[in-house]
């Protein structure tokens, strides 16, 4: 991840609209490659990996982060790995690819809307920083 995307998680917080709700309602444009009535996935803008699409719910249902998970987002949480999974085969990431959630400040987040980062097309290394 780019320091400024750090920068920017720094002062991040829940906000009852975020961009991604304007890419949901095609406010704004994205670079879609998958949708269905759930879960919608699009290239990220600026791509840390030669692939970089993050897969994120249709409806936020209380998912600004993953601490925010809680039993009844059980079927929502298993659709976002099965689309990531679907979407990587889609986008030919055959030799592997990795799925990150960035959670909170530590972890990085800028947009609280529930997002999975899918990144490949490179060999990647570990660990993260
Ligand atoms: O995990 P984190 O919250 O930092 O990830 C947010 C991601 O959303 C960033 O990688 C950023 O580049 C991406 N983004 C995007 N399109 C936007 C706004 C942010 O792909 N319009």
């Amino acid at each position: 991840m780019e320091s400024d995307e750090i920068d920017k998680a720094q002062s991040a917080q829940e906000e009852p609209d975020t961009i991604f709700d304007k890419i949901i309602r095609k406010e704004i444009p994205a670079n879609i490659i998958y949708e269905d009535d759930q879960a919608l996935a699009f290239r990220d803008v600026n791509p840390v990996a030669p692939t970089h699409f993050l897969v994120i719910p249709k409806e936020r249902k209380g998912l600004t982060g993953l601490r925010r998970a809680v039993k009844s987002h059980t079927n929502i949480l298993g659709h976002l790995l099965l689309i990531a999974s679907q979407v990587a085969i889609q986008e030919k990431l055959d030799e592997g690819y990795r799925v990150i959630i960035n959670d909170g400040k530590h972890g990085g987040q800028s947009v609280y809307h529930l997002h999975l980062h899918v990144i490949g097309g490179k060999q990647l290394s570990w660990p993260p920083g």
